[in-house]
């Protein structure tokens, strides 16, 4: 896939936006929407992205829209980091084949990290169950209850 090129509506993040695919919602509001990976690279891996724009990467979204997004990151970054009780929390944000992007609706990778733990390389990483997945989101959310008092 190129950098460059038109959005296409097939991809999976934007049947998740129209809610033909399920997810395990994390947040969401006008703009963005937050969700569990579902190979996660790290229990409480995140995904967020933007709602309303044909974003492939972001090379090719507005600064403002931008801006919401990375707002997003932040807070998710915050329920993260408290709900999983990490040590640290990476973000990370692939654009391109060439720099493994799989999913061409942009988004941010939000992944707790802890000391001495490697993650799983993106790629490579085992589908979760549904029920591991309830359990981490319910754990993001609380954390995302938390940043918000
Ligand atoms: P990319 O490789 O484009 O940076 O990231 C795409 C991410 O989407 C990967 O981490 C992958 O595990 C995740 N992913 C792929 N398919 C699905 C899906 O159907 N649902 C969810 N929640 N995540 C997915």
């Amino acid at each position: 896939m190129s950098l460059l090129g038109d959005y296409e509506d097939g991809n999976v993040f934007c049947q998740i936006i129209r809610h033909v695919e399920p997810c395990f919602k994390i947040y969401e509001d006008e703009a963005t929407l937050a969700f569990l990976d579902i190979y996660p690279q790290a229990e409480g891996h995140t995904l967020v992205i933007p709602k309303n724009v044909r974003s492939r990467n972001i090379l090719d979204i507005s600064h403002e829209q931008l801006g919401l997004l990375t707002k997003t990151v932040q807070l998710v970054a915050r329920a993260v980091t408290i709900g999983m009780r990490s040590d640290g929390v990476e973000v990370q944000q692939l654009n391109g084949s060439a720099a493994g992007q799989t999913v061409f609706h942009l988004h941010f990778h939000v992944i707790p990290r802890r000391h001495g733990i490697p993650v799983t390389p993106h790629g490579h990483a085992k589908r979760a169950s549904e029920n591991e997945l309830r359990i981490v989101s319910a754990r993001v959310r609380s954390g995302l209850v938390d940043v918000a008092h």
